[in-house]
């Protein structure tokens, strides 16, 4: 099975069975992010490589925001727990 890569697919290729995290740089705020919301705000012809663009730290509104991006079949091991957590707006 062929998995989305986070640089050539668009929001089409992915949901929230991908786990997308942003953290940002300065206050070290972090959240998951729903692509599913992402694709009905951005639509789904949309880049997953300018998503990044898009966000700004809801806390602090700095734009440096470090993405993880993660496909289903990486869901194991040590970043496993990152997909309990629910996502965000
Ligand atoms: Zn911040």
């Amino acid at each position: 099975m062929e998995y989305a890569k986070l640089d050539t697919a668009t929001l089409a290729h992915v949901d929230d069975s991908y786990y997308y995290g942003a953290y940002c740089r300065r206050c070290k705020h972090f959240a998951r992010l729903s692509l599913v919301k992402l694709r009905a705000h951005l639509g789904e012809n949309f880049p997953l490589t300018k998503v990044r663009d898009r966000l700004r730290c809801e806390r602090c509104g700095l734009r440096e925001v470090v993405i993880t991006f993660l496909a289903p079949n990486q869901r194991t091991g040590n970043v496993a727990y990152l997909f309990r957590e629910e996502p965000q707006e």
